[in-house]
Formats: C-alpha cells, structure tokens, sequence
C-alpha cells in the first residue's frame, strides 16, 4: 500500500469532492491558507463516510471549514484569494491571522532547555521526570488534523518550528539531569519518520548508556491515519518498525505508543486491529488520548463506546484533554462544565479498565490542570470547580486540590476566578 498525499494543490482530484458543493471546496481553499490541511488516499477512502460528510467526524477531523477561523479572517483571505493577490501577499495576510491565533500556547517556548549556556531548540522540558524530543523529520504528520494544537510545526513561512537533530546532546541533557526518566519523541508525528531515522536516533540513545532512561514514548496518530506503519504485508518498512521497537523492550526500556484517537469510527478498519496487535507483541504498551471536541467527539457515547473499544482492542485509555487555545480552538472549545459532564457520564458507563483515563485535562502554562468535581454549597447555592494539578513545573504543587468560581461558559483555567479562603473568628 503505497500512501498517496493531498493537499491544498490537488484535492480537488479526490474522487469524493465531486460530491460536494462547489463552496464547500472553496471554503477548504481559503482556510488552508492559513491553518495546515493534509490528507490521504487512507483517510479519504477507508476513514469518511462521504454521503454524511457534513457530520462525519473523519471529515471535520481533516477538511477545514469556513467556522474554523473567525468570520472577518476568513473574509479577508476569501477577498485576497478572489483578487488573485499574488502568493506573497496572501501568505502577508495569513501570517498576520496566524500569529493573532496564539501559536504557542501554554507558554511552550518557556520550556526550552539549555545544555552548557546554549538551548536546545528540539526540547521541551516542562515536568520533572519527563522530556519531550521534537526530531527535524517528524515533524509533519501522515494527515493534519484540523483541531491540531501543533499546527505551527508545519506552517514554515513562520519559523516557529521546535526541532532538532542533536540527539547526542538530548542524551548528554538526560545525564546531566538525574529525575528525568522518560523521553517523548513527538511531533508532528515522529512515525512518519522511516525505521531507518529513527533507529538512528535510538542507536544513539543505546550508546550513550543513560542509567536514569526507564521509558521511550512515541506519540502518534498513525494507527488512526496509516496504520500501514505496522503491517509488514502492505509496507515493506513495517517489519524494521516493529524490529526497532522489540530492540527496545528488549533492552529492559518500557516502550510506550501514544496513540492519538478522537472517535471510535478511527478504529472501525481491520487494519487498526492488526497493527495494535504487532505492536503489542514487541512488548510495547499503547496509552490513548485525546481532547475533547465540539462537532467531533461532544458526547459521552462516543467517549464511553472509543474508551470500551479501546480496551477490548489491547490499549489503555490514558488521556481526555481539553481542547488548548490555540488555531481553529472556538470552533472546537467545549466549556469545562460540559467537559465535566461529558467525563462523568461516559465513566460512569465503561467497564473497570476502561476508568484508568485521566480527565478532563487542560495543558495550562502551569502545568496539567485537571476538573476534578463541581462542588455546590448547600447553605448559599454557590458553585465552585474542584481543580488539582496533577503535573506542574513544581512537582511538590501537584496532586492539591483547590477551588475556582463556577463559570458555566469558561473554557480554560485562566477564565476562572480563584476562591479566597476567609476565615473569621466566629467561625474557630
Ligand atoms: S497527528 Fe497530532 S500533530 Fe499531527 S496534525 Fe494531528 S494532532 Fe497535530
């Protein structure tokens, strides 16, 4: 199986966009101006239900509307395309659009490490133990996703790529800083990276012998994109894939896929089952995520039916985020107290295993904010959420819960107003 990409050039060559209305086409064109669009022959054949394309999650997962910008960005670029402004000009006015979307949200570049004096412009470390690694060739994906918080990494007229090749100075970062026990190779999607590539870097890492190395995660949305990655019979690299990752566990390393799925219809295709399967067989786990988002997964049904599949195929539910500030997020933003509700109400439903998910979750410049509870006092009726960081920059303030006022439209902590604590005497 050999993939085939689409992009803002040629999608009007695929075969199902002669189903769809001449605007809806032109709204894909205007919009993928500004914010990544990328598709495949995998995703547009096997993933969409076509004939529902406007509800499909599939769809609105990888084909951008006009709702995902704001109404006078849209206007704005529709007129520049219309005009015929030449390419230059156009992209003058997306990057003004873009750089207004808050491309880096949670203070990201704040968590650039340095190494003797210099940064290291591929790292992030944010959480004591852990490291994220952002290598040059992952840092695109199979498919782009629309509600992608990344959406940066593939934009270059921007120049707001974190990346790296250096891995032997991330190696002599891990010697240098004894906590850290994990290394995230992320992206992009780093399995878009051949085995070769990635071998090399992990060759690397074997060399270097880091005594404090527990855990290498990959995190990646191929089994819902290409699962091909994994199956030997359709991709004559997949073998070396699933050699590299045995390689690992067999070095005593815990070998964790990130795998990012955002509705079960992502895992109705044989070929998903297939590929969870030899990935297991190396020894390697798979731990889900995903945010939760508004005309894609807004229900507990899905989440209750992905996070029960889920188990059943093998993998372990392990996230439920909240949607991030950042690109086309008001058109995906759900409240917190929907959020909540969504969480509660799909959990209560799953089988035990299936309750492992951390949720809801904002990847807030602190840290991992999580909603713990909606709390009512009885006496005056008042509303508060319960929140506790369950990762921060300080790892001593994680895993304490405090109160923010209730706000039923607020979509992020930063919305919400702290509750001061006052004690009165009469009270002792
Ligand atoms: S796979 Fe991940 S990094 Fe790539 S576009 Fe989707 S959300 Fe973004």
């Amino acid at each position: 199986m050999k993939i085939f990409s689409y992009n803002i050039k040629n999608f009007r060559q695929i075969e199902y966009m002669k189903l769809l209305p001449e605007e809806v086409k032109q709204e894909i064109e205007v919009v993928s101006k500004v914010l990544p669009f990328k598709a495949n022959n995998y995703v547009v054949d096997y993933l969409i239900d076509w004939k529902n394309y406007e509800t499909d999650p599939c769809y609105i997962l990888t084909f951008p509307n006009k709702h995902m910008l704001r109404e006078a960005d849209y206007e704005k670029v529709k007129w520049a395309v219309e005009k015929g402004l030449p390419p230059h000009e156009v992209t003058k006015i997306a990057n003004e659009i873009r750089l207004s979307l808050n491309p880096h949200p949670a203070q990201q570049q704040s968590n650039i490490p340095t190494l003797n004096g210099e940064p290291l412009p591929g790292v992030q470390h944010k959480y004591r133990d852990i490291a994220l690694f952002f290598p040059t060739q992952g840092q695109t994906c199979h498919a782009n996703c629309t509600f992608c918080f990344r959406w940066p990494q593939f934009v270059k007229d921007l120049d707001l790529q974190f990346s790296m090749k250096e891995i032997d100075q991330v190696c002599e970062y891990f010697r240098q800083h004894e906590h850290l026990h994990e290394l995230l190779f992320t992206g992009g999607d780093p399995m878009i990276m051949s085995p070769r590539t990635i071998s090399k870097y992990i060759e690397t890492i074997f060399k270097a012998d880091l005594k404090n190395l527990k855990t290498i995660r990959f995190g990646t949305k191929s089994l819902t994109w290409w699962p091909f990655v994994f199956l030997p019979q359709y991709n004559e690299e997949a073998q070396e894939m699933l050699d590299l990752f045995k390689r690992i566990t067999d070095k005593g390393i815990h070998l964790s896929i990130m795998a990012h799925f955002n509705h079960y219809q992502e895992m109705s295709n044989s070929a998903v089952a297939e590929a969870i399967a030899n990935i297991r067989a190396t020894g390697a786990e798979i731990r889900t995520q995903s945010p939760l988002l508004n005309h894609i997964n807004a229900s507990a049904e899905v989440w209750a039916t992905m996070w029960d599949q889920q188990v059943n195929m093998g993998m372990i539910p392990y996230y439920m985020f909240i949607e991030r500030e950042t690109g086309p997020y008001a058109y995906f933003q759900v409240p917190l107290a929907k959020a909540y509700e969504i969480y509660t109400d799909a959990i209560r439903v799953t089988s035990s295993l299936a309750k492992t998910v951390t949720a809801p979750s904002m990847s807030a410049a602190k840290g991992k904010a999580q909603v713990m509870g909606i709390i009512e006092n009885p006496l005056n009726g008042e509303k508060y959420f319960q929140i506790q960081y369950i990762r921060h920059r300080d790892y001593q303030q994680t895993y304490k819960p405090f109160l923010m006022h209730y706000d039923d439209k607020a979509t992020w902590i930063d919305q919400l107003k702290p509750v001061e604590m006052q004690i009165h005497h009469s009270d002792l």
